[in-house]
């Protein structure tokens, strides 16, 4: 292996060459069922003739020209994502940390417009936001940290799912102006809140005139059973960053913003030189396109409860299974130890999965994978963790 790359990956010892819907095939013609697209992002599955389509013919037209010019298709993307999520106006940027960076800007503008002239903003424990220095520093990970103090200062954390050390934040402190909150942690290990976790928070924002702003960079897109996972709730957002699956691998970030929060940023405030260029935004149209006509968001609320039904029944008897979660196609088998080691084991039998927080193997496949495929995976997956278990 050349060792021109920085070090940043332990990668794995196979390289993919094509795909086709779920499938992937290696260099040396291996094939694989893929189970997790990429870490959320191909959601319409690999190679999909829409996508490729469109970014071929916007190719051929133009890819980029600049945000100093009026750009069609951006508008037209944006009128759409406002759209879908219920929101009035979007910032476009390449990636997930630029959409979570963007959100903490326009909560800190948005707190020192208010006077506050040292905004902070509430996060949580075991939450993941991105590799730049604010996202890292907003992360709820040490290990993501560590080694890169000083970190950006200005986030109060609390742990995850719990409401009365955000109100207890809200009484204390006269400086905070946001909370930043993933809907189902997902890097964390698929944890999903509590019920009425989201509406409290928006309860307690509403308050204090706080924003309330939801990194759905994972769990947006239709993966959660609906277009945004905060529409399980009754509750609007004032912001809401999206990366992942948005343009199905071509690289996009948005940051969503509703409301007094979407007054915030002026000329000037903020900017990206590739940000909803023409192909990006290409890209993106056919993705929101082809999840609704297909009706993939109704898809993936039933393939999920599907795969959970079908992974506890074949689980149930099994000892060392902690838990099988899921909302949608965000599905966490938790083990009672670290299984990191059943990655390359997956790996040999053709499939990609991964394990996050050290024990719980995370399932994000595409959301066009059909019945059969997914019978495929649940047997295939169920064999090599009972045999992991039993050779431990
Ligand atoms: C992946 C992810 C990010 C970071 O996105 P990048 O595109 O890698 O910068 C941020 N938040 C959540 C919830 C994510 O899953």
């Amino acid at each position: 292996m050349s060792d021109s790359l920085m070090a940043t990956y332990n990668r794995l010892p196979i390289s993919l060459q094509k795909g086709e819907g779920v499938w992937v095939w290696d260099t040396t013609g291996k094939k694989y069922l893929d189970a997790l697209s990429g870490i959320a992002v191909c959601g319409l599955g690999h190679a999909h003739p829409a996508v490729k389509e469109a970014i071929c013919k916007q190719a051929g037209e133009l890819i980029h020209t600049s945000n100093l010019y009026q750009i069609e298709l951006q508008q037209q993307l944006g009128d759409g994502l406002t759209r879908i999520a219920e929101m009035d106006r979007v910032f476009f940027c390449n990636s997930g940390a630029e959409a979570n960076e963007a959100a903490i800007k326009l909560a800190r503008l948005f707190g020192h417009k208010k006077g506050i002239e040292n905004p902070t903003i509430v996060v949580m424990e075991q939450s993941f936001h991105g590799r730049t220095l604010a996202t890292l520093s907003a992360t709820g990970n040490r290990k993501v940290q560590a080694g890169f103090e000083p970190l950006v200062s200005g986030f109060i954390r609390v742990p995850y799912g719990d409401l009365e050390a955000i109100r207890t934040v809200a009484k204390n402190s006269h400086s905070t102006v946001a909370v930043l909150v993933e809907p189902v942690q997902g890097e964390g290990g698929i944890n999903i809140p509590q019920e009425d976790y989201l509406n409290e928070i928006r309860a307690i924002c509403d308050e204090y005139d706080w924003l309330i702003m939801l990194d759905e960079i994972q769990t947006g897109m239709g993966r959660s059973g609906r277009m945004f996972a905060y529409q399980h709730t009754g509750i609007h957002p004032d912001v809401i960053t999206l990366a992942k699956g948005l343009g199905n691998g071509v690289p996009i970030g948005a940051c969503l913003a509703k409301g007094k929060a979407a007054e915030t940023f002026g000329p000037g405030n903020h900017g990206s030189t590739f940000g909803g260029n023409p192909l990006a935004c290409a890209a993106a149209l056919t993705v929101i396109r082809t999840l609704e006509d297909q009706g993939l968001t109704q898809r993936a609320e039933q393939l999920g409860a599907k795969l959970l039904t079908d992974f506890a029944d074949k689980l149930q008897d099994v000892t060392g299974i902690e838990e099988i979660r899921g909302l949608g196609l965000l599905i966490g088998i938790e083990l009672d130890r670290p299984c990191q080691a059943l990655v390359t084991q997956a790996l040999e039998q053709g499939l990609l999965i991964n394990v996050t927080a050290e024990k719980v193997i995370r399932l994000l496949p595409p959301l066009i994978m059909s019945d059969e495929e997914a019978d495929h995976l649940v047997n295939a997956l169920t064999t090599l963790i009972k045999s992991f278990l039993k050779e431990q």
